[in-house]
């Protein structure tokens, strides 16, 4: 007797398990397969975090009751996106590797028909699919829903999030009546309610609180600092830790692009995912994630949603989410499998009531913690490149070098030479990124004033500076951009001045009469298949001075940022 038989799971499936390495249950699997053993018929609610095991609290089920010996589909899993479903069906097609007449198949948009529409002629007891590909399958009838029995409503609450409640409804509505529905969620938001209403006949539910397992392996951490210097500071702890690996959230697809596009042109290993990317540019994203070829992934709520990698030492949130319990989901994707993980904001002085709230609803205490300055951000490169000596096996051949240096270097004493080296170190370290970025980052917060500088809407007697999302890497010069923009803004080229290109992007101002509304005529322009982005640029010149190079690599500094006191007092004069 294993965890997994006492909730009524078979010796094949207990066996497989234990393969796969999962020991014990987790509460909703807990709770949830052994109702799905027994009351299958009737529908089912099950909420819980994401990463809490709801595949498993579903698809272990699933498989004790299909039907082998029919061919047909019998279950149908919904999933809100391509990442998800293949997840999904790759954890399942572990869970039935000793049921060989079972086959899982997983359907989804973005890619070639014709291959699934063959793939699915062969016997396909269990479907994963995607609401929108599965509607197209279905009216060229390459896939039947007369014998589902079990149809799965996996992320559901994503789901509605991302526009998929009429395919649903139409998917539902091609099942027969008798058919269970399996509802997974992470929250419960209204519009769930209405498809339980509508489609659900007492359903049994089952919630795992996550007020009451709020993970204690992560730590909740925050910085303030003024908006305009919120990617300095990114930068800085990304430097100080070298070996970190984690997603930032953002809100914005476009946010998401831009700072992914800055962090590159600074020499660092990230990139961007999210809705905007094809399918395939995705997979290609998480799949260097996945294979740790880059330091931080920056992504929207809805493309990293559910994404399971494990290994995360950070989650940075760029922006807060507006609603709460995203921050659980996000903060949820480190911390794994009994390692500890940081959960690190970047708040603006304005959102100290934000961290208040998160405090107050999912009960777990931030603290703050300090953007290093210059002279700590030296000390850590310092730090890990002594480290990076102390590790270093010396070479076979370095006595004969030795022998032939000039003799004045060997006659240094060890003061003198680490001396020397130090300096030397120093010029390649140099901790001033960007020029002119401020020694300290720190902000208090609720200091609404001190923003408005920022905020203040810009002159409206001004020509206003423009961000553009092209460079030199496409091969643009000057006259193309102005050609290119003038073109699509409809306006004379005269109104554009003082272009400016760079490698990944330009800038360029527009005439004070033209520029309302102008980044929005570049809205769903399209150049090679990439979206063209146009937006204002408030910052004043980019940055000019590139990063000098820094080795990412190795080693590294783990106690970055200075803990502060949470209740610090508020009047720390600094420029005031
Ligand atoms: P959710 O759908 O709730 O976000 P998943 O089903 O994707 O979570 O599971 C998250 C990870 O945890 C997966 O890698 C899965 O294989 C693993 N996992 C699930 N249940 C167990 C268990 N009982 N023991 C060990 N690992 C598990
Ligand atoms: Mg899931």
């Amino acid at each position: 007797m294993n965890y997994f038989s006492e909730l009524g799971l078979s010796q094949t499936i207990c066996e497989v398990l234990e393969q796969l390495g999962f020991e014990k249950p987790t509460p909703i699997q807990e709770q949830a397969i052994p109702l799905l053993l027994q009351h299958h018929t009737t529908d089912f609610i099950g909420l819980a975090q994401t990463g809490t095991g709801k595949t498993a609290a579903f698809g272990l089920p699933l498989i004790e009751l299909m039907n082998e010996d029919q061919k047909t589909t019998q279950a149908i899993i919904m999933s809100p996106t391509r990442e998800l479903g293949q997840q999904t069906a790759k954890q399942i097609d572990e869970f039935v590797v000793r049921h060989k007449k079972l086959n899982v198949e997983v359907v989804y948009g973005g890619v070639d028909i014709t291959r699934q529409i063959k793939a699915l002629k062969k016997p396909t007891q269990i479907v994963v699919a995607t609401p929108g590909r599965l509607i197209d399958l279905m009216k060229r009838k390459a896939i039947s829903l007369s014998d589902v029995k079990y149809v799965v409503l996996d992320e559901a609450d994503e789901m509605l999030n991302m526009g998929f409640k009429e395919d649903i409804d139409e998917i539902i509505s091609h099942t027969q009546e008798d058919r269970a529905i399996w509802l997974f969620s992470a929250t419960m938001p209204r519009e769930i309610r209405g498809i339980i209403d509508k489609y659900m006949s007492n359903p049994h539910e089952v919630s795992v609180d996550a007020g009451q397992k709020s993970n204690k392996d992560i730590s909740h951490e925050y910085v303030v600092t003024k908006s305009a210097n919120k990617l300095a500071a990114v930068r800085r702890f990304l430097d100080i830790q070298p070996d970190m690996r984690g997603i930032m959230f953002c809100r914005t697809k476009r946010e998401t692009q831009e700072i992914a596009d800055q962090f590159s042109t600074w020499g660092y290993g990230v990139e961007a995912l999210h809705g905007d990317l094809s399918q395939n540019q995705r997979d290609a994203v998480m799949k260097r994630f996945k294979s740790r070829s880059m330091q931080l992934l920056i992504a929207t709520d809805v493309a990293a949603r559910g994404i399971d990698v494990n290994d995360l030492t950070h989650v940075f949130h760029h922006t807060l989410p507006d609603q709460l319990d995203s921050y659980t989901h996000r903060s949820g994707r480190t911390g794994r499998a009994g390692k500890k993980g940081i959960s690190l904001a970047f708040i603006n002085p304005r959102e100290g009531r934000k961290i208040k709230d998160l405090e107050r609803k999912i009960k777990v205490n931030f603290e703050l913690v300090e953007v290093p300055n210059k002279k700590q951000m030296k000390y850590s490169r310092l730090n890990h490149w002594s480290k990076l000596i102390l590790q270093t096996k010396v070479a076979q051949d370095v006595e004969e070098i030795i022998a032939n240096l000039d003799q004045d270097l060997v006659n240094l004493s060890q003061k003198e030479l680490l001396e020397r080296l130090i300096t030397l170190q120093l010029d390649h370290l140099s901790t001033d990124g960007a020029g002119g970025e401020p020694n300290d980052l720190n902000e208090e917060t609720g200091q609404a004033q001190r923003n408005e500088e920022r905020n203040k809407p810009s002159d409206p007697n001004a020509d206003q500076r423009f961000f553009i999302n092209v460079g030199e890497i496409d091969g643009v010069t000057k006259a193309d951009l102005i050609h290119f923009v003038t073109d699509v803004a409809n306006i004379d080229s005269k109104k554009i001045n003082q272009v400016d290109v760079k490698k990944n992007c330009s800038f360029f101002y527009v005439d004070k009469a033209e520029k309302k509304g102008f980044a929005e005529k570049f809205d769903g322009i399209m150049v090679n298949e990439r979206a063209i982005r146009v937006n204002e640029d408030h910052d004043g010149p980019p940055q000019r001075r590139p990063r000098k190079e820094f080795n990412h690599g190795g080693g590294g500094a783990s106690n970055f940022g200075r803990k502060r006191r949470n209740d610090r007092p508020k009047s720390r004069s600094r420029r005031r």
